[in-house]
């Protein structure tokens, strides 16, 4: 089997370390790739500050004519990073090959977004004075990934940062290593300067936290789970970089009595279960209307029971295994806790063995009625196929239920009362909103979280200019002497 390799300073880096990559379908092996080490940050982060000079001054419709080729190429081969991607991490190939699909979009956008206006001119109280800012590269980013979109989390983190005219030392998760080898094997086709996407492979508490610590890193970008996006901020600290975060999240989907119950219904399996619920901005928590809770449970359930779990490759497959044994484990601890805690368990609940899913890391379509806020299964993140659902009275209720976590990444508001909609979509405290809706995420729009869900944003022109340092210039129009001191 071939060594998925490092990529720094243009150079394919075989490290000697080298961890299998399993397929969660079947436990298989799906992939081998390096484990790299601080030695190999050091490298590439000395490969990225030469790289960036250069880069950064290069012309901006070169840099974009870079990504539009990327963006080309990725669609190209899409398919190919679909299969990867459901080999690695497990989702159906539907779910992947959405996502080779957005990370083209992904750097399209950038490409199209950096001749765009950007920086101002302010009149100042000093006639003479002409006051403007100009926006400028910060120059050598850290990029840390999770597993959970293993392409898509590179491409929303290395199109903004290189658009931008940084370099970057790119880690994706040890988990899924797979695609983002095979996106820097395009860079390397496409002639991408040496040094400015590096690629270094390996664990969080070695690879990730050497990037987070480097001195030679003005800022780190990562996309994980909050307790690391802590341990990320206290090790960036030391350096005084820029963070970027975006953290977990526990977010709630609301549904009004007026709104219609199959296609609620519909729209809850989307936002808790797509992609295995193993989303960050997953609805879930369901609070639900007391005017229509019994019979909406009774067809949710329905519905979860009906959900075909299959290997992604499997044709009709509707949700896959989870990324790995580990991570099955703690959702079924998560489960197992909610049990103890008395939530109401309607569907779902366990590991799935049937048939050919014996040796993958399966989990039943979970959802558990009658939830207390103060219970685990409330409040804290799964990141598994497990819903909570939560029965509310009044809209006030629904407000104070939605914002009762620490979280605060999304949230979604059913009724046809579009008043009501947008007054209570309003009040919930979560930087990614849906009405009527759930889940849709587009480039142009920013992405971040509220509260303990992260600092900053990505996509959009917010997720440009994350990339960027905001650099005042005053020019003083009637040159002379200040006279300050006599
Ligand atoms: P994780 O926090 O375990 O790991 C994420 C990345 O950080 C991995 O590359 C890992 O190797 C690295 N890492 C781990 N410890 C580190 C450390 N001490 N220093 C530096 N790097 C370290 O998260 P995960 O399990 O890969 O992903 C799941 C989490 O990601 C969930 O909590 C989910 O909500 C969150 N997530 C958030 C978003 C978002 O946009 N807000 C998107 C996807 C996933």
């Amino acid at each position: 089997m071939e060594i998925g390799k490092m990529y720094i300073n243009g150079k394919w880096v075989d490290s000697g370390l080298h961890k299998e990559s399993i397929n969660p379908a079947d436990g298989s092996v799906a992939g081998l790739a390096c484990e790299g080490s601080p030695k190999d940050v050091d490298a590439a982060v000395a490969a990225a500050a030469a790289a960036f000079p250069a880069w950064s001054a290069l012309p901006v419709t070169e840099r974009a004519n870079f990504l539009f080729k990327i963006a080309n190429r990725i669609e190209e081969l899409a398919e190919d990073f679909a299969l990867i991607d459901t080999f690695d991490n497990g989702k159906p190939l539907r779910d992947s090959l959405g996502d080779a699909y957005d990370s083209a979009a992904c750097f399209r956008y950038y490409a199209g977004l950096i001749d765009k206006p950007s920086g101002g001119t302010y009149l100042v109280p000093d006639p003479n004075t002409q006051a403007l800012t100009v926006r400028e590269p910060i120059g050598v980013c850290g990029q840390i990934a999770p597993w959970n979109y293993p392409l898509m989390m590179a491409a929303w983190k290395i199109a903004p940062c290189v658009a931008a005219g940084n370099c970057t030392v790119f880690k994706p998760s040890s988990l899924t290593p797979l695609s983002s080898i095979k996106l820097f094997e395009l860079f390397d086709e496409l002639g991408l300067p040496p040094g400015v996407a590096n690629l270094v492979l390996g664990s969080g508490q070695t690879v990730g936290r050497s990037i987070a610590e480097h001195p030679g890193i003005d800022k780190v970008v990562f996309t994980g789970g909050t307790d690391t996006g802590r341990e990320i901020m206290r090790s960036a600290a030391e350096t005084i970089k820029g963070v970027g975060l975006e953290l977990g999240g526990k977010s709630p989907m609301i549904v009004f009595g007026d709104y219609d119950i199959d296609t609620a219904v519909d729209w809850a399996l989307f936002a808790a279960f797509c992609n295995q619920g193993e989303v960050c901005s997953a609805g879930s928590r369901l609070i639900l209307d007391e005017a229509i809770y019994d019979p909406f449970l009774e067809k949710l359930a329905a519905r979860a029971n009906a959900i075909k779990l299959a290997p992604g490759d499997e044709e009709g497959a509707e949700m896959g295994p989870l990324v790995s044994e580990s991570h099955m484990n703690s959702v079924l601890a998560k489960i197992d806790a909610a049990k103890k805690e008395g939530a109401k368990l309607i569907c779902g609940g366990d590991r799935v063995y049937d048939g050919k899913l014996k040796n993958g890391y399966f989990v039943a379509p979970t959802v558990f009625a009658d939830c207390a806020p103060d219970m685990s299964i409330v409040q804290e993140e799964v990141f598994g196929p497990v819903l909570a659902v939560q029965k509310f009275k009044t809209e006030d209720e629904a407000v104070e239920l939605a914002n009762g976590t620490v979280f605060g990444l999304a949230g979604g508001v059913f009724s046809n009362d579009i008043t009501r909609a947008l007054r209570v979509v309003k009040k919930i405290r979560a930087g990614i909103t849906w009405v009527n809706s759930y889940h849709p995420t587009f480039s142009q729009a920013p992405w971040g979280g509220y509260k303990q869900s992260g600092i900053g944003r990505e996509l959009g022109v917010y997720g440009l200019e994350e990339y960027t340092e905001v650099k005042q210039i005053n020019i003083n129009l009637v040159p002379g002497p200040v006279g300050w001191f006599k």
